[in-house]
């Protein structure tokens, strides 16, 4: 005889907690904003559209004119660029 044990292991799960990657606030772990609280994820969107846009308007720019031009700093652009989020010809 089948127990009905899928009502524990479905829908219900327990949220975890972690620290906003950004700021180190405690939030809900959301992979789609990559663990990082509203605020950040919204500056960090801002962000990254002010690094598309640049490169649309000057599609050769390397890190350092695109960090020099947006104020975003060179690591954080080798991050997108590593998670494959923006692409620059080097
Ligand atoms: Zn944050």
């Amino acid at each position: 005889m089948k127990s009905c044990n899928h009502f524990s292991a479905g829908g219900k799960r327990n949220m975890s907690l972690v620290n906003c990657g950004q700021c180190g606030k405690l939030i809900v772990e959301n992979q789609l904003r990559m663990n990082l609280c509203e605020d950040c994820f919204a500056v960090q969107e801002a962000e990254f559209a002010k690094i598309k846009e640049t490169l649309r308007r000057r599609p050769g720019a390397n890190i350092m004119q695109l960090a020099e031009s947006t104020g975003i700093s060179p690591t954080k652009i080798m991050q997108w660029i590593r998670e494959g989020r923006i692409r620059l010809e080097i």
